[in-house]
């Protein structure tokens, strides 16, 4: 096996980083902190599937600000740089910012962001860049109010998402960042006028292609808008011209608008995968920790937590999982699988995106 743990190349807080099958290092680590909602996205949360009966995961089955901490300070030994903090929807927690005052605290994280539909953004963003969280991505797929409500499944309000991008950026949550799942036929139409309107604010939209995450979002290719088509859309409008990356292992393609109203990216799994540098490891909020967005299986953390491992044991539980790693799902995807909904893969809600 190619995999090793390369003792010269060491993070910030004092032990080897840890690389892959593939030869990857993890840098990444995304943890969703409950799996509930308040939108009902049909992409992600079907709402016949996520109905009132819908059971979500209790207290107790979900892990302690403590536990996610423990993983959190085990994950930046290994080299984990960059946390994000996901759902579900995250600001359903209250108590979110003395996560991020602890998570921020951590030798070796330079960038501590979180992802949020911003529903409930606007009375917390001050709270949560006081506790050190530095950026925010916002969910927002349409400025179109009839498509935004459809695209939430009929719960979220346009106006208090706005509200929630206006306070980020008055707390300094920035640079904020836009996620905008492209789906044909249902907000393709309106992904100029989103543009238009985040030019020169210094946001930046990010288009991403509609994705086979789990098994309940009834994806279908021909819903999704191929990044390459959206470019030339755009570019008929505005001209762009590509920028680096700013990381290795970035998932979105720079541009920049060439009249110097910022930038837009483009998300691509589905049309120009991008697992060659995929640093990312994910925590669900029952505490599995998963190594692709589409993985069929994880590993229980919470079941170690819970059996008094210490930081050693849990370090050599996450180095195994690293170096067994070989995911590449989106490289090797097959659509009309997919399409099928055959393969059993874990859902966004869970981890996050
Ligand atoms: N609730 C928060 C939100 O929506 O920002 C955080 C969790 S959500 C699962 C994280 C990201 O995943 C969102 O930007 C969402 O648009 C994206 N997402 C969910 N399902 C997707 C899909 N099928 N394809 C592409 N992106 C998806
Ligand atoms: Fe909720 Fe985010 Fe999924 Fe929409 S994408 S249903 S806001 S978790
Ligand atoms: Fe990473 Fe898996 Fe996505 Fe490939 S498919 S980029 S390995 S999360």
């Amino acid at each position: 096996m190619s995999s090793d743990l390369n003792p010269e190349d060491r993070p910030a807080a004092n032990t080897a980083v840890v690389r892959d099958a593939l030869r990857r290092p993890l840098h990444d680590l995304r943890i969703s902190v409950l799996d509930q909602c308040n939108f009902r996205c049909p992409y992600c949360m079907p709402e016949d599937e996520f109905h009132a009966d819908y059971e979500f995961l209790n207290r107790q089955q979900r892990l302690s600000y403590e536990e996610i901490l423990r993983i959190a300070q085990v994950a930046a030994r290994l080299g984990v740089s960059k946390l994000r903090l996901t759902g579900g929807e995250p600001l359903l927690d209250k108590r979110i910012p003395d996560l991020v005052a602890g998570l921020a605290a951590i030798p070796g994280i330079d960038d501590l962001a979180l992802t949020t539909n911003a529903m409930l953004l606007a009375p917390m963003a001050r709270k949560l860049a006081d506790a050190g969280l530095h950026r925010v991505t916002i969910s927002l797929d349409s400025l179109d109010e009839d498509v935004f409500r459809r695209m939430s499944g009929g719960r979220g309000d346009l106006s208090q998402v706005l509200d929630g991008v206006a306070a980020a950026q008055r707390a300094g949550l920035s640079p904020i960042k836009i996620n905008v799942v492209v789906q044909r036929g249902v907000n393709d139409h309106t992904v100029l006028e989103l543009l238009e309107h985040f030019r020169g604010t210094g946001h930046i939209v990010r288009l991403i292609e509609f994705m086979d995450v789990g098994n309940r979002n009834g994806w279908r290719l021909d819903q999704v808008v191929p990044s390459r088509q959206l470019l030339e859309q755009v570019r008929e409008r505005w001209p762009l011209r590509r920028i680096d990356q700013n990381y290795p292992g970035e998932v979105a393609r720079r541009y920049e608008y060439v009249d110097g109203a910022g930038e837009i990216g483009f998300i691509s799994s589905v049309t120009e995968p991008f697992c060659g540098d995929c640093s990312r490891a994910r925590l669900s909020a029952d505490g599995m920790l998963y190594t692709c967005l589409f993985a069929n299986q994880g590993t229980d953390l919470r079941e170690s937590l819970r059996n008094d491992a210490d930081d050693e044991e849990l370090a050599d539980i996450l180095s195994q999982i690293w170096l067994q790693r070989a995911d590449r799902y989106s490289e090797l995807r097959r659509p009309e699988l997919a399409e099928a909904h055959v393969l059993r893969k874990v859902e966004m809600y869970r981890i996050g995106g």
